[in-house]
């Protein structure tokens, strides 16, 4: 074999152990089997929506998870406290959202902990943990190791964020959706409300407990990494 295709090769290899295999290994398992509902995932807040949310979520007794960023939970503790009281998961979802694969190990390895440290500081120890853009990586799967974080990715994404009718979202929802299916809306746009979450919301309340039969366990049985 040609000494140029050997090194090609090798660097192929090595390209693939260093940012494609954490890739692979935190979205595996995607779809939870023995469940009968779709998982509700909430990413990016809280936001000053996350709180109308809340009240739907309780008013149709159903449960999701929420995977908050650190800079926004400082500014909305209380909002953090009650997603914790009424029974909602809590998923880490970094500090800064800053794209993982844009950081150097140690960056991202000290946005994570800048984080955790903000929800330990509230007494909350989040459960799960959700890469920002879905880009695991060997900082995010060694961090979630040490402190015994389950990885939850999705497996519909919704699009909720460029999307602006409400009904082109439900329809998508309901297509997405199955059982042990985990979707991912997003109450927060980086500091921002997102305004078709607002929309959302009477949605949540007509149609979409109904239709998507939220399961009232909030990922309870999980098996991440
Ligand atoms: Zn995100």
């Amino acid at each position: 074999m040609e000494k140029g295709l050997l090194i090609f090769m090798g660097l192929g290899g090595l390209a693939f152990i260093v940012w494609g295999l954490p890739l692979v290994l935190g979205r595996k398992k995607l779809v939870r089997r023995g469940f009968k509902g779709t998982f509700l995932t909430f990413d990016d807040g809280p936001s000053e929506v996350t709180d109308q949310l809340l009240d739907v979520l309780q008013a149709c007794q159903c449960q999701a998870c929420f995977f908050l960023l650190g800079e926004e939970v400082v500014k909305r503790k209380e909002t953090l406290k009650r997603i914790r009281e009424e029974g909602h998961g809590i998923g880490l979802h970094g500090y800064s959202h800053k794209h993982p694969l844009k950081m150097t190990y140690w960056e991202q390895k000290k946005d994570l902990e800048r984080a955790y440290q903000i929800f330990k500081q509230e007494g909350i120890c989040p459960n799960y943990y959700r890469a920002p853009h879905g880009a695991y990586t060997w900082a995010s799967l060694i961090f979630c190791k040490r402190h015994g974080l389950k990885i939850v990715h999705w497996t519909g994404l919704v699009g909720d964020w460029e999307l602006q009718e409400e009904k082109i979202l439900l329809d998508r929802l309901v297509k997405l959706s199955g059982p042990g299916h985990v979707l991912v809306l997003h109450d927060g746009t980086k500091g921002k409300a997102n305004p078709l979450c607002k929309a959302l919301v009477p949605l949540l309340v007509e149609d979409l407990s109904r239709k998507l039969a939220t399961s009232p366990a909030p990922l309870e049985g999980w098996t991440g990494l």
